[in-house]
């Protein structure tokens, strides 16, 4: 793990470790104070949220966009505004209900006792988000804890320094800092952050990071929600509308350039028709994006690194043999100052090629022959658990067979991404992939204790199985075997 001086400031700009760290230790004093917000401030909290980010939305676009190099503001807009606003409704039309006491069923050898299930704030929960997404991935878990009843601190990412300052800015106008609080900084400050006493941690990033922040956590038992990567599959089966197909991939590929969690990673299709769909994506991307360079709704790669990590998977795809196709025909230097990189599909790609081993990120599309079901199955299921697995067909047995044997975070049926922003689902990922969920009700769940309470009953015959053990005790053993 990254050793760190708790006195070091990372550059200009950014937080204080000792002002983290009192931040931490005021938000619980607060909580202490009050540990258990009414339904009433949980509303005004999520209202007054939801409207700051509404009149902060310009701000949002612009300085996401510059962080970027370019991103489209209708992509800000559709997969980062909407989702929050969607988010925030959800929340304040049903938490009332996940807040109520619930009850439970109680065996009958311990009844006329009952069981009650108390959902109770757990205090303060960290939030570290990734770059891709920056303002859904922070506020999607700050709404999960603020309706759930509890204080937030957040660490966004570096890799956005605009967007960053200026959530911190924009939260601070109607939280204060012992209620939501920003730290701000690089890699040294995400690391001392994992590492504070948290009551709960959301991490959502790279499977690798994702490690270390466990690691982390674990020296301080903090419960950790792991949003993680991966490589996400799409099976295109032989009874999919494939003009449909190739425009939701296409679309679902491209957004954000390809930098998505829950991007399809690479596609498995019948080898019959490998060619067709290629060409007809390339296609679309050239409807969809007429030209790459200097297009305002395309965005660029987050940064130079990335980009190099990109060209890097392309070259040694390239080395190792296989057929690379670019959509649109940009001015190849033009495209490298914007950072910008038309859709590639590539084909005859071997298990050998790091673009087959690593998760991709950005618009370049593998797509791998498989002339069954079977195959496509074996193939994934070899493989890390991914985020998101995606399938494309009409074939009732062949979606339930998919739906059986596939272990993936979640799952969309004929198109792509969709599932991740349904707040009726829970939305994770397994294995490498992820740990635990949110969204919804889940993601109440997950930033609640949900207290098991046993309410004892004046009637209970529980004394009869008290020491000293005798005749008595042997009877009470015998009538409640019987019941169990
Ligand atoms: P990342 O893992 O590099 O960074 C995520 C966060 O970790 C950032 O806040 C960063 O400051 C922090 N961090 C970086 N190094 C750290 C360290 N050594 N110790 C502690 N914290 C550290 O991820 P990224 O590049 O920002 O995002 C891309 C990754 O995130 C991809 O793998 C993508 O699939 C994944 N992702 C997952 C989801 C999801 O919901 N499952 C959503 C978006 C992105």
């Amino acid at each position: 793990m990254v050793r760190i001086n708790p006195k070091k400031k990372s550059r200009k700009n950014m937080t204080n470790f000792d002002e983290i760290k009192d931040s931490l230790k005021n938000q619980k004093k607060s909580f202490l104070a009050e540990p258990n917000i009414s339904w009433q401030k949980r509303k005004e909290n999520l209202k007054k949220l939801g409207t700051v980010i509404q009149e902060h939305e310009a701000q949002f676009i612009e300085a996401i966009s510059k962080d970027f190099g370019n991103r489209a503001a209708e992509e800000t807009v559709i997969a980062e505004m909407m989702v929050i606003q969607g988010g925030i409704s959800h929340a304040i039309k049903h938490t009332p209900k996940w807040m109520r006491v619930r009850k439970a069923p109680t065996a009958l050898q311990y009844k006329p006792a009952y069981n009650r299930i108390i959902p109770q704030p757990l205090g303060v929960i960290g939030i570290m988000s990734p770059w891709n997404y920056p303002l859904q991935l922070a506020v999607m878990p700050l709404i999960g804890a603020l309706g759930a009843g509890n204080r937030a601190m957040i660490k966004p990412s570096e890799y956005t320094p605009l967007f960053s300052e200026l959530l911190k800015t924009v939260l601070g106008k109607v939280f204060s800092d012992n209620e939501v609080y920003v730290a701000l900084g690089g890699v040294d400050v995400a690391s001392y952050f994992s590492s504070l006493h948290f009551d709960h941690l959301l991490f959502t990033g790279s499977t690798s990071v994702g490690r270390i922040v466990a690691k982390s956590a674990a020296e301080n038992l903090v419960p950790c929600t792991l949003e993680l990567g991966g490589k996400s599959p799409a099976i295109i089966d032989s009874s999919a509308n494939m003009k449909t197909a190739v425009s939701r991939l296409t679309n679902a590929k491209l957004l954000n350039a390809g930098q998505t969690c829950v991007a399809p990673d690479y596609l498995l299709m019948p080898k019959s028709q490998v060619s067709d769909f290629a060409n007809s994506m390339i296609s679309q991307a050239e409807t969809f994006y007429p030209k790459v360079a200097g297009n305002k709704d395309y965005t660029s790669i987050i940064a130079d690194s990335h980009y190099a990590r990109l060209q890097n998977l392309l070259e040694d795809a390239e080395n190792k043999g296989a057929k690379i196709q670019v959509a649109g025909n940009d001015d190849k230097q033009q495209l490298a100052k914007e950072r910008r990189i038309p859709l590639t599909i590539l084909t005859e790609t071997t298990s050998d090629m790091k673009i087959m081993q690593e998760e991709i990120f950005g618009p370049l599309l593998p797509i791998v022959a498989s002339d069954n079901l079977e195959n496509s199955l074996n193939y994934i299921s070899q493989r890390d658990r991914p985020l998101a697995l995606y399938w494309f067909g009409n074939n009732k047995k062949k979606l339930n067979q998919v739906l059986k044997e596939s272990i993936s975070g979640g799952v969309t049926i004929n198109d792509a991404s969709w599932h991740v922003i349904q707040e009726d689902i829970p939305f994770g990922g397994v294995g490498p992939s992820g740990m635990g969920a949110y969204h919804g009700e889940v993601g109440f769940k997950t930033f609640s204790h949900m207290k098991g309470v046993f309410f004892q009953s004046k009637f209970s015959q529980g004394a009869k199985l008290h020491p000293p053990y005798g005749p008595m005790t042997s009877k009470m053993i015998k009538l409640m075997k019987k019941i169990i």
